[in-house]
């Protein structure tokens, strides 16, 4: 069994994708080929937003987004403490300060209320500028957007999604990657929607920032590559990875969403009641990074983890370390508390999940978890 399947998804589509990825080597335009404007217009229409602008990866996203609003050093950005490394350490990597702030027990999300206080904090004991929110969409579901989006403006903050695993989620009619003020998304090959690559976009409706982010990912240009503005990077999605993408799409919008949410609600039927089973709250829809449980403790956790690999099911700890522990983090001295963090990291496994699960398999982790609590 596969924690996620990408072989057998490269086997439905092969046909495809084979041509696709040929026609991009044949057609000779390797960077910023026609595939590469071809995907930002769609997936700008999927998510609903003016602007897609694609880049190399899901951290140069996060960090071409902080440098198109001039993050730096003397601001306070605010960032989750449970998450990947990604989110914060683009922060710190404008020399601007992550301010961690604890998250929902039940969602794994962002708490806004202790973002709140997080701010009131920043504000009264340090002389940081409190400039924006790094809301992440973890495990495939969308952050609290709509208590989120009222803090941020009470106290005239920018808002910033990463949604790296969340691509495909929704909460009502509205998706991922529309509720930040930018949004973020990684196509590493292992997130919601993959490529055979390194690969991410931004997405946002403010057309300024657009045309920054499009100077910004080549370098700084202005009219051309060699007429430079402004300090950039290059970053840019290949075009045989927005070739694949386009092929990967169609099969995302057509049934890989709908498939790994099949799965999710075949675990929540069949896993037993002792374990604590990731919440969608009403009107959410997860793409399904990561199925997380929850255990009761540390030990429990980690013999689940070592049953299941005996019986050769994988599985993962998403994940295993606060960011106020990071090695990297431990300057940041808040003196500010993470105790649902601290537990999540102790109790949480991601199990095996991807749209091309079988039945068969899913009984198989769930009957290996019932045996484990019964056992
Ligand atoms: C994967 C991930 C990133 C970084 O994306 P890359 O494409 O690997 O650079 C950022 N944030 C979160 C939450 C992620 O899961």
């Amino acid at each position: 069994m596969e924690f996620r399947d990408l072989r057998k998804q490269y086997q439905v589509l092969e046909k495809q994708m084979n041509s696709a990825m040929i026609q991009a080597v044949s057609d000779g335009h390797y960077i910023m080929g026609k595939q590469v404007l071809e995907l930002e217009e769609i997936l700008a229409d999927y998510v609903g937003v003016k602007h897609c602008i694609s880049c190399g990866n899901g951290t140069d996203a996060l960090l071409l987004a902080l440098m198109a609003w001039g993050v730096q050093k003397g601001d306070a950005v605010f960032v989750p403490d449970f998450t990947f490394f990604a989110s914060a350490e683009v922060v710190a990597a404008l020399g601007a300060t992550p301010i961690f702030v604890d998250v929902d027990m039940s969602t794994y999300n962002l708490d806004p209320h202790k973002l709140e206080v997080a701010i009131l904090e920043t504000r009264k004991r340090t002389s940081l500028t409190p400039k924006a929110v790094v809301a992440v969409d973890l495990f495939g579901q969308p952050a609290d957007y709509e208590r989120i989006r009222k803090i941020v403006t009470q106290y005239g903050l920018l808002l910033l999604e990463d949604g790296a695993q969340g691509f495909g989620g929704r909460i009502d009619d509205r998706k991922a990657c529309s509720f930040g003020d930018m949004a973020t998304t990684s196509f590493f090959p292992a997130k919601p929607l993959g490529c055979y690559g390194d690969g991410g976009a931004i997405f946002t409706d403010h057309d300024e920032w657009a045309q920054i982010l499009r100077s910004l990912r080549v370098h700084g240009k202005g009219t051309d590559k060699y007429d430079n503005i402004r300090i950039g990077m290059n970053s840019r999605l290949d075009t045989i990875q927005a070739a694949i993408l386009l092929v990967k799409f169609e099969a995302f919008n057509q049934y890989e969403l709908r498939e790994v949410n099949r799965v999710a609600e075949q675990y929540r039927r069949l896993l037993p009641d002792t374990v604590i089973q990731p919440m969608v709250p009403e009107g959410y829809v997860s793409s399904w990074a990561q199925y997380t449980i929850q255990l009761g403790n540390k030990s429990e956790r980690d013999a689940l983890q070592a049953y299941l690999k005996e019986q050769e099911i994988p599985s993962m700890v998403y994940y295993p370390k606060p960011m106020h522990c990071q090695t990297a983090f431990q300057h940041i001295q808040d003196g500010m508390e993470y105790p649902v963090t601290d537990r999540l990291c102790s109790t949480v496994l991601s199990l095996p999940i991807h749209p091309y699960m079988s039945e068969e398999e899913i009984i198989r982790v769930s009957t290996a978890i019932q045996s484990f609590i019964t056992r």
